[in-house]
């Protein structure tokens, strides 16, 4: 007999689910490891920058000490980068606990959150988490409705989840649009605006959020190294907000959530503007490259602001889970996402572009064999 451990809304959580790693894939088909490619959790393709391993070269002589709680060198950097004060900065173990610790902070259970359809999963997760009530708000052509958003907030609404671009659709609110949202919502409730992939924007895309935070008290902006900054497996993200928000964050924050490579490492990354720039530019060829295959294999997808491409590979709801299971017996991991409510369809991360090639020769033979 089930013993019912723990609250309820503990019991009703579905965990995550990542991408399926390079090792268990070969384990589970029988295929060599250096053979198979993984476009499945949006990593950036080059990898760990060579200035961030070097970093954790020199820092590693260092770790029978505890890191810097207060992470002064990586704070130091990020200040002078977006030009707020260090104590509007909080670190996060990856952006991911950003998301927790503002859910933590700012919510008690059974007052309400609010999120957009088809947003990141752990948005569900960190309201989930703390026993708070979803206020789930319909998408609009796949991505946020900020005027549904601002509507449907209610007199118990103290967080909104925003995330721009959009995983896993990879959609884009406007700045413009994002402003006028902040406008409208109540100063008693926080939004969250989460820019994972925001270096991946063209810069007739990029909007002002980092100087937004000194105009709007209740915002706080979320980043990650793990995107296109290549460090996913060290995990460190940052948040940037005014030092009242800030401060209950830091309440609530583990003391040393960012461990001293981390540090190191996100410190060389954030100055090496070679790495990010070959990166953006890798993207948007990568971009092309699926888009015009899709187009040439007739196959709808949505425009993407990210670096990964949600596809549509039929049209019914076994759909994605199939085509998936033909590209991993050929080896080749990407996303399926029928736990976010699209199950005709797969999120694609770009990659180089001879993984890119192979993938798009992969999904012809699946849908070739799936249409047979
Ligand atoms: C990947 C991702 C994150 C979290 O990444 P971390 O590795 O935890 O920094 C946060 N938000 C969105 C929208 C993402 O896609």
């Amino acid at each position: 007999m089930s013993k019912n451990y723990g609250p309820e809304y503990v019991r009703a959580i579905a965990p995550y689910q990542a991408g399926k790693p390079i090792s268990e894939v070969a384990r589970e088909f029988g295929l060599k490891e250096e053979s198979i490619v993984k476009l499945a959790s949006n990593e950036n393709p080059f990898g760990v920058p060579e200035s961030a391993q070097k970093a954790m070269a020199a820092a590693a002589a260092e770790l029978g000490r505890y890191p810097d709680a207060n992470a002064f060198d990586l704070k130091m950097a990020l200040s002078k980068r977006y030009d707020v004060p260090m104590d509007w900065i909080t670190l996060g173990n990856g952006s991911n606990d950003i998301l927790e610790i503002a859910a933590h902070a700012f919510v008690e259970r059974g007052q309400s959150v609010v999120y957009s359809q088809y947003s990141f999963a752990v948005y569900a997760l960190a309201t989930q988490g703390i026993g708070a009530r979803h206020i789930v708000v319909p998408a609009k052509n796949h991505g946020h409705d900020l005027d549904a958003m601002a509507a449907a907030i209610e007199a118990d609404t103290k967080l909104v989840f925003i995330a721009n671009p959009n995983n896993p659709t990879g959609t884009f609110v406007t700045g413009a649009e994002i402003e006028a949202f902040l406008q409208k919502v109540p100063a008693n409730v926080v939004v969250v605006l989460d820019e994972a992939y925001n270096e991946f924007l063209k810069k007739e895309d990029q909007y002002e959020s980092a100087a937004w935070v000194k105009k709007y008290p209740n915002l706080l902006v979320s980043r990650t190294f793990s995107k296109a900054y290549g460090l996913a497996g060290l995990r460190v993200g940052f948040a940037l907000a005014q030092p009242e928000v800030t401060d209950l964050m830091n309440r609530i924050r583990q003391p040393f959530n960012v461990n001293s490579l981390a540090q190191a490492a996100a410190i060389a990354a954030l100055n090496d503007k070679e790495f990010l720039d070959k990166s953006a530019a890798n993207n948007t060829a990568g971009y092309e490259q699926f888009v015009e295959a899709f187009k040439d294999m007739g196959l709808e997808y949505v425009p993407s602001y990210g670096n990964f491409v949600l596809v549509r590979v039929g049209n019914d709801d076994a759909a994605g889970a199939r085509i998936n299971l033909a590209l991993l017996k050929q080896g080749v991991i990407v996303r399926p996402v029928g736990n976010y409510g699209l199950p005709q369809w797969l999120r694609i991360s770009i990659g180089l572009p001879q993984e890119n090639a192979v993938l798009i020769t992969a999904l012809r033979k699946a849908l070739a064999e799936d249409r047979a």
